[in-house]
């Protein structure tokens, strides 16, 4: 057998451990996870730390991020838990609480946008009411030739009540 350039045996990388450089004639190494799963890597992603679990790592990271509103409070709103139609939906969907007791799903995507955009996190009976501070911005805004999608990006809510205040119709 020739000598390996690199022998990893017993090295840990990470969550992995090298256990058995693979029989061929690309440099694979059998890596045993901490998780309990084994793992064939490239001996060059091991040694650059390009990766440094069977997958479950990056997994986790995920998770963490779905739960990282679960239990916390945005004004009067609390985000109770990870809603199980997320699964089917295929994106994280979160329940939450609004201060008026009515219960609301919205996505995380969506949340964080809210949050980013300082738009206060409400269920939809609540979140029609706009501030009379936001009322007054929009129609500057408008007036200043902001488009309509701006609006309606920034503010979260129909066209139509967008253009009903921008045009003096609605408070
Ligand atoms: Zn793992
Ligand atoms: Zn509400």
């Amino acid at each position: 057998m020739a000598l390996l350039k690199y022998d990893l045996t017993g090295k840990r990388f990470g969550r992995l451990t090298a256990i058995e450089r693979k029989k061929g004639p690309r440099s694979v190494w059998v890596c045993q996870c901490d998780c309990g799963n084994m793992a064939e890597v490239d001996s060059s992603h091991l040694r650059s730390g390009a990766t440094k679990s069977c997958g479950c790592w990056r997994k986790d990271q995920l998770e963490m991020r779905k739960a990282q509103h679960v239990g916390k409070r945005f004004g009067d709103t609390t985000v109770l838990r990870i809603s199980p139609t997320s699964q089917e939906l295929g994106r994280t969907e979160l329940e939450c609480l609004c201060g008026c007791g009515n219960t609301f799903t919205i996505s995380a995507a969506k949340l964080s946008k809210r949050i980013r955009n300082n738009r206060p996190v409400q269920c939809r009976n609540c979140s029609r009411k706009i501030s009379d501070d936001d009322v007054r911005f929009i129609r500057e805004e408008r007036a200043r030739g902001a488009s309509l999608a701006e609006l309606v990006e920034r503010f979260d809510v129909d066209p139509s009540y967008i253009s009903l205040i921008a045009r003096g119709l609605r408070r």
